[in-house]
């Protein structure tokens, strides 16, 4: 058989967030030889971590420009080179065959994808899929609720970082708050129980509003999950230190009680319990806990790099193999398997706010 190594990324695109880097592989004291599935076909990364979830990016297009997220002025990759919904769907469908049982479609805003709903069809009837999710940033939901849940999407999670019209507008640069509330309402009223809000914690920002925001998703029967910015890309927008989890929890305190809770909805949110209520509070805390010791995880991006890491630039492009191999997912799959190899032990933040260390925009790998 001809050799169908995975060509390592070191692209260099300033267009597109992606940057020339000698550290292709940002650590590589922690990186340990290649590895293989395990005698039961799943995939295990060198340090004996399972990988049973797929992060999909089915676009790097959005019609918000969040501030953390990306510039006002982004330019989005050419057609040719974003996965095709096909090429999407076959990508997912070597993972399943190599034990991935859950699958979540994010971007860019997934709902702006055209013929989304062709493609979560598909994914969800994948033999093996266990839970089918989507993450959005709620805009297009109102449209899109009733058709994600008859396509087999088990949960949403939408994006909402204030309640506050003028505020939304500031951090999304574009967007209207009522289009995302509609939204929630629609996916509740399409049959999906408890929702789960994303916020992104901002301390020149939202900071004064993360109460406002668990009431909220108190008195809608939503979940919340609070995370921490991220120094993904090369922002115009400076970075402030990120507000930590902890400070955070330090002002929630002050309006709630919080009780520890041991559930998991198998990401890396820490989450509590509010007595007398059904909404579980999570924290997603790159900075202050690193959970990166039980990570389960991939991603694939919009143009087909598969990232084993969120916080490191080591990627493997399938796109090339997608292309050459329409017949059998044969290379694709061995590129998975060798992928597993540069799954490095754990992100590479630091504190360089001013010069990330991983130099792709969230919206380019996929949150
Ligand atoms: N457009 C969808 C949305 O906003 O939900 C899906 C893609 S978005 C990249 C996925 C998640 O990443 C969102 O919850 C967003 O708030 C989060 N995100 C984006 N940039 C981030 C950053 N620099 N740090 C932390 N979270 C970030
Ligand atoms: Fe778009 Fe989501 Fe990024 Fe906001 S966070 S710009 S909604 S991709």
């Amino acid at each position: 058989m001809r050799d169908e190594s995975p060509t390592p990324l070191i692209a260099s695109d300033s267009r597109t967030g992606f940057s020339a880097s000698s550290s292709s592989i940002s650590s590589s004291s922690q990186i340990a030889p290649l590895t293989a599935p395990d005698a039961n076909g799943t995939l295990v990364d060198s340090f004996g971590r399972h990988i049973t979830y797929l992060r999909l990016s089915i676009t790097d297009r959005c019609d918000l420009r969040c501030c953390y997220c990306m510039d006002e002025k982004t330019t989005f990759l050419p057609r040719a080179q974003v996965l095709t919904l096909e090429e999407c769907l076959r990508v997912a469908a070597a993972f399943v065959d190599l034990g991935v049982t859950k699958i979540r479609v994010t971007g860019g805003e997934p709902l702006v994808r055209h013929n989304v709903v062709w493609l979560l069809e598909r994914l969800a009837a994948l033999p093996g899929v266990r839970e089918l999710v989507i993450t959005t940033n709620g805009s297009q939901l109102e449209r899109f609720a009733p058709a994600l849940r008859k396509a087999g999407v088990k949960r949403v999670n939408i994006s909402l970082d204030t309640l506050r019209a003028e505020r939304f507008r500031t951090i999304t640069r574009v967007g209207d708050l009522d289009k995302v509330l509609r939204g929630i309402a629609a996916a509740q009223a399409a049959g999906f129980r408890r929702p789960k809000i994303n916020t992104v914690m901002m301390r020149d920002s939202n900071f004064d509003e993360l109460s406002d925001l668990v009431r909220f998703a108190i008195d809608r029967n939503l979940d919340i999950s609070f995370i921490e910015e991220m120094p993904l890309g090369d922002m115009e927008r400076a970075r402030q230190s990120p507000l930590r989890s902890d400070e955070a929890m330090a002002l929630l305190q002050k309006h709630f009680i919080f009780l520890p809770s041991a559930e998991s909805t198998g990401g890396p949110a820490r989450y509590w319990r509010i007595p007398g209520t059904s909404t579980r509070v999570g924290f997603i805390s790159p900075h202050s806990h690193n959970f990166c010791g039980s990570c389960n995880r991939v991603r694939v991006s919009s143009r087909g790099e598969l990232f084993p890491c969120l916080g490191n630039s080591g990627a493997v492009a399938l796109l090339p193999l997608l292309r050459a191999d329409s017949t059998d997912g044969t290379s694709l799959r061995a590129a998975i398997v060798r992928a597993m190899g540069i799954k490095a032990k754990g992100h590479d933040f630091g504190h360089q706010l001013d010069a990330p260390q991983v130099l792709r925009f969230m919206s380019m790998t996929g949150g």
